[in-house]
Parts: structure tokens; sequence; C-alpha cells
């Protein structure tokens, strides 16, 4: 859960986000979806976020945004057919804990970009919380001045 969110409320839960989008311009393996239904305040600052990359010469593609409470439901069932529960349980939260559900996550491809976004070290809003998930931020206003959180080594245990 992300308990340090202080900014405006967070997305509605049940609203969904994309599914997919076009090519990742960097690597054909991702999508660089749209921010529809980010927490407008996120979405602003993944806007900004990837304008200050582009400068630096680095692309950045949101590669998964917004989840609705059902959207993650299916990813777990997703990852569980393939991978099996114990694995699913460990890159999948529940509805109710995703910052992806809340609209204030985003998955950040390749990794050129998220090793970029993570040097940022919350300047733009965007933090690493994972250890297993260098891809994964979250955005939370304070993170712009007292830097990021510690990280957490999973999303669940
Ligand atoms: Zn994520």
């Amino acid at each position: 859960m992300v308990a340090y969110w202080l900014g405006n409320p967070p997305a509605d839960p049940d609203t969904p986000g994309p599914e997919g989008g076009p090519t990742c311009k960097a690597d054909s393996q991702y999508v660089n979806e749209s921010t529809t239904g980010l927490q407008p305040d996120v979405a602003k600052a993944w806007e900004a976020a990837v304008a200050t990359a582009k400068r630096a010469g680095i692309t950045l593609c949101l590669n998964d945004g917004k989840r609705s409470r059902a959207q993650q439901l299916a990813q777990f069932a997703q990852y569980e057919e393939q991978y099996g529960k114990d694995v699913a349980e460990q890159l999948v939260l529940p509805p109710d804990r995703s910052a992806h559900v809340l609209g204030v996550a985003v998955d950040a491809q390749p990794q050129a970009g998220w090793q970029w976004l993570q040097q940022t070290k919350g300047s733009l809003g965007f933090c690493r919380r994972y250890d297993n998930e260098g891809w994964h931020f979250e955005y939370a206003p304070q993170f712009k001045t007292a830097g990021c959180p510690e990280r957490l080594p999973k999303p669940v245990g």
C-alpha cells in the first residue's frame, strides 16, 4: 500500500488503464502506453520525466501504468497460469494493495530508461520501490524534496 502518498486523491480503482499501446521505439519487446487513467499529477509528472529523459538522449516508455482492480486480478491469473501461484504472488499484488490500481505506479522500460529514472533519485517525483522490479516506480510529490524511501525486497513478504 502506498502509505507515503500525500498528494491529491488517487485514481478510481475501478477505472481501467489501456490494454497495451504502440511499440516502444527504443525496444520492440515493450509497449508505450498512454497515461490514460493515471492520477492526473502522476500523468503530468510522467510526461515531464519523458521530456527530461529525451533531452538526456534516453527513451522512456510506459510499459504499464494504470490498471483497474479487474485488470490487476486478470494479470495475477495470467501469471498464476504461466508460472504458478508462488511466483505470481511475488510479482503481482492483490488489487487492494497495488499502486497501479490507484494510478500512482508506472512500469518504465527499457532498462536504459529505468536505470536513468532511478538515477534521478526522486527529484522528478518517481522512486523505484522494489529490489526485484527495477522497472516499477511509484510517484509521490514529497519524493521531490525528501528523496526516495528505502527500497523493499519485493512487492509482498
Ligand atoms: Zn509495476
